[in-house]
């Protein structure tokens, strides 16, 4: 994505701002400037307007990475998920604060704004919203980090 394209998208990223059709009540994320629910689009036009999502949802599905992408190495596992906002948008996100093995669906969360990854040389950082259990009895501190190398590995370094 280019620098340009990310700062434009950055206020909703952090804000979670959408926006609701106010002929039926429709709420999209990210916002819509036609509302494809009402039966006739065109005259939801002008009855779209900005409105803030709470983060506060549950969990509809999830995955458990082990294979990190590139620039995320230094997370996993991780969760993404999708999330049924309160408010009916279904957000994609990761899930964090918790301990992998206890996210489950249905379990609520609120989404939190994090530094999602630093990118390249040039080191910009792009932030974005996450999502963290809501009952504090559910989360975890992250894991600390583990040691990868097999204790054989660096015995055949050694002998190298
Ligand atoms: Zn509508």
């Amino acid at each position: 994505m280019s620098v340009a394209r990310f700062w434009r998208e950055t206020p909703r990223r952090y804000n979670l701002g959408g926006s609701k059709c106010t002929q039926c009540g429709t709420v999209y994320f990210p916002p819509r400037l036609v509302c494809p629910e009402c039966t006739h689009h065109r005259q939801s036009i002008e009855k779209m307007v900005p409105f803030q999502l709470s983060g506060n949802g549950e969990v509809l599905s999830y995955t458990v990475v082990h294979e990190a992408a590139e620039g995320f190495e230094m997370q996993v596992p991780y969760v993404v998920a999708l999330v049924t906002t309160d408010e009916g948008p279904v957000l994609t996100g990761q899930i964090v604060e918790v301990d992998p093995e206890r996210v489950r669906i249905g379990m609520r969360v609120r989404a939190t704004f994090r530094k999602l990854r630093e990118e390249g040389a040039a080191g910009v950082i792009h932030y974005g919203y996450k999502f963290a259990p809501e009952d504090d009895s559910e989360r975890a501190p992250r894991n600390p980090p583990t040691e990868k190398l097999p204790a054989s590995t660096s015995a055949d370094r050694a002998r190298a």
